[in-house]
């Protein structure tokens, strides 16, 4: 799943198709859906290659118009203007109701995947691309849009899940050549592929406490997914690379038993427990309603009974994001790059 929810409208209105859409039942459309490919670039994405797509996010525009960086600058030293967020697939083998990509459409399988090389070449002149229009504006820091120029993280988590791209492992290694330092994003279902992949920092979503509530609120391919992310949970404990668990919360759908949360974060061991707020944008508000999002105390106070659980302490918290980091000692260590 996404690193970071955009504020950006996905189409042009979509209250009345919420209205009529509240149930968890993915409801046929009343409207036209466009093929991925327009909608995607309706949607300000770049395509790279055949299959992969970058778009920058609204804390890149934030940074380089110096109105602040993301919660992950705070948490982990990102500089947002220098982070180029990117998916080498918009496959999914969920369907999560919270995500707010179009789910509703499907992703042809490719007939040919694009070499890692020509992904990394591709991803960088997309963002430089799209970015362009930050050197004639007059709110735009300068050196902060010479900088930019050369993006220096790589958040492969914009919308699909990575680990469906054949070649993760080399991308990844491809993107440490050019120096930047990588976060993965995945949803944990391709646990062969987390023992192959050393990224710099390693998410895992953990959206459910139990079965039952992970085939309501993430719709997978298959029930069998759930076994699949409890082995990439036990993975996540032996990796190098630092790890995060992220779970996003919404609020009657997932957003209770910390103490079950607990007993399946502790397999991973993870350096760190993201638990951020569901954000009511893109898609995902046909299937949610705006209620499902929880306050930042809420966040705040599942946060407090999970660490009791877990025996980590708060360590950060955004209030802007609704985000509250979690870490086994209440710090955050620098990234060690040697561990790469
Ligand atoms: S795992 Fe869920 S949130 Fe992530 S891209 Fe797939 S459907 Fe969206």
């Amino acid at each position: 799943m996404p690193l970071e929810e955009k504020k950006e409208d996905f189409v042009e209105d979509l209250s009345i198709v919420q209205k009529e859409n509240r149930t968890e039942k993915q409801t046929p459309l009343p409207f036209e859906l466009p093929d991925i490919n327009t909608l995607l670039r309706k949607q300000g994405y770049a395509l790279a290659g055949r299959h992969s797509a970058v778009k920058t996010c609204l804390w890149l525009r934030h940074a380089m118009n110096g109105q602040g960086y993301c919660y992950k600058s705070k948490f982990y030293g990102i500089q947002s203007h220098r982070c180029l967020q990117m998916t080498p697939t918009l496959m999914c083998n969920q369907r999560c109701l919270f995500c707010w990509r179009p789910t509703e459409i499907p992703v042809p399988t490719p007939d040919e995947w694009d070499s890692p090389k020509k992904i990394v070449e591709e991803s960088i002149a997309c963002q430089r691309k799209l970015i362009t229009g930050f050197g004639g504006s007059q709110i735009a820091v300068k050196e902060r849009w010479i900088e930019s120029n050369e993006p220096n993280n790589v958040a492969i988590s914009l919308s699909g899940e990575p680990t469906i791209y054949p070649h993760l492992p080399e991308l990844i290694e491809e993107y440490k050549k050019m120096g930047f330092t990588v976060f993965l994003v995945t949803n944990g279902t391709n646990p062969e592929m987390l023992t192959r992949v050393f990224p710099s920092q390693l998410y895992m979503s953990l959206d459910a406490p139990d079965m039952e509530t992970y085939l309501k609120i993430c719709k997978p391919k298959s029930p069998s997914l759930w076994e699949k992310i409890n082995e990439s949970l036990s993975i996540l404990g032996g990796k190098k690379s630092r790890t995060v668990i992220r779970t996003t919360l919404v609020k009657g759908k997932n957003m209770f038993r910390p103490e079950s949360y607990a007993e399946l974060i502790k397999k991973a061991s993870p350096d760190f427990v993201e638990i951020k707020a569901y954000m009511h944008l893109g898609f995902s508000r046909l299937r949610l309603d705006r209620s499902s999002m929880p306050t930042h105390i809420e966040v705040l106070e599942f946060s407090k009974e999970l660490a009791k659980y877990l025996g980590y302490e708060i360590a950060d918290e955004s209030e802007i994001s609704r985000v509250v980091l979690l870490s086994k000692n209440g710090k955050i260590a620098k990234l060690d790059l040697n561990l790469n």
